[in-house]
């Protein structure tokens, strides 16, 4: 029987109601107006669609938006004084930079500059840090977004054996954090893990984010297992646009897995869904409420 295949699509558009009710609960009961900055720097044409969209589905859900776009050759002394400014304003909850950055500034030491509590992208290391010691933290929105795609196909992860293959501190190490905070027993890999084809046959809970079109086989799949493909790789259309390939030989992987995301319609959909709940869980916390029900 072909495997279940996770709807990305569909969850996210709930996930994203959802944000909508919790937003509109907080202003009605408390007057707060969760609101996301977005810092874009340059024109990097996928940054911007990204951009753009954020902002339009954090309007959609009934927050404020805020878009900063700065020339790529800004200073790192202009781009760290806009965050600043973002930090003390009492409207905004949520600041976002968006990576990659031009290679003339220094990725780290901007997003350590941006206040821990409106890290939306989890990636300061303090939200890191907390995640890696299991305090409550806010969290990268990719690897939220597998755990919530997950658990559509399994109520509890606790012994299940998970393999992520990728270490990036966006995707592969919260990941694995966030699936032993679900008592999954992790398995990292990445480009010089040994045969790693006998390493994914293991996995119940199999996670790809390399970024190579079609790596794992059919063959690399325990029968059943779940399989999450957080890779992209974008590779021209017959029709001229681009068309985005998973990590994952999809039509193999079909026959094998117990259940499977698409690519497109996967996990993609829910990295955004995911900024809504991190902007609603930072203003909740900011304005020391109860976390949202998201
Ligand atoms: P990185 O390039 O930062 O990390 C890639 C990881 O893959 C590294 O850990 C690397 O290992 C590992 N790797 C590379 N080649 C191999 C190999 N042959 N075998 C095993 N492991 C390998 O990428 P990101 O984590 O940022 O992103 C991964 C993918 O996910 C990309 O395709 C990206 O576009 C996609 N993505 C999708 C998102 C979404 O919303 N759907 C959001 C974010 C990312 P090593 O550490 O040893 O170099």
């Amino acid at each position: 029987m072909p495997a279940k295949i996770i709807d990305g699509k569909a969850i996210a558009a709930t996930l994203r109601e959802d944000c909508a009710k919790e937003a509109a609960r907080l202003v009605r009961d408390h007057g707060v107006t969760p609101g996301l900055a977005v810092v874009l720097v340059g024109s990097d044409p996928a940054s911007q669609v990204y951009v753009r969209s954020k902002g339009k589905q954090t309007r959609a859900a009934g927050m404020a938006s805020f878009e900063h776009v700065l020339p790529a050759e800004v200073s790192e002394a202009d781009l760290l004084a806009v965050i600043d400014k973002l930090n003390r304003d009492p409207a905004v909850h949520g600041i976002l930079v968006q990576l990659p950055l031009p290679k003339s500034l220094d990725s780290q030491k901007i997003v350590a500059a941006i206040d821990p509590a409106k890290d939306v992208d989890g990636l300061h290391p303090i939200n890191a840090g907390r995640l890696a010691t299991g305090l409550p933290a806010l969290t990268p929105c990719t690897p939220l977004g597998c755990i919530i795609l997950t658990k559509s196909v399994h109520a509890s992860l606790q012994g299940m054996n998970a393999v992520v293959i990728g270490r990036s501190n966006l995707v592969g190490r919260p990941l694995l954090q966030l699936l032993l905070n679900e008592n999954a027993t992790v398995t990292i890999a990445h480009s010089r893990t040994r045969d790693l084809a006998s390493v994914c046959r293991n996995a119940d809970l199999l996670y790809a984010a390399v970024g190579q079109k079609e790596m794992v086989r059919g063959d690399w799949i325990k029968p059943g297992a779940t399989v999450i493909d957080i890779g992209i790789t974008r590779v021209p259309g017959a029709d001229g646009k681009d068309r985005l390939i998973g990590d994952v030989a999809y039509d193999e992987a079909l026959q094998v897995a117990g259940a499977i995301t698409p690519v497109p319609g996967g996990v993609g959909q829910m990295t955004v869904a995911c900024l809504l709940v991190n902007t609603l869980r930072a203003a909740s916390a900011i304005h020391r409420l109860p976390p949202p029900k998201v």
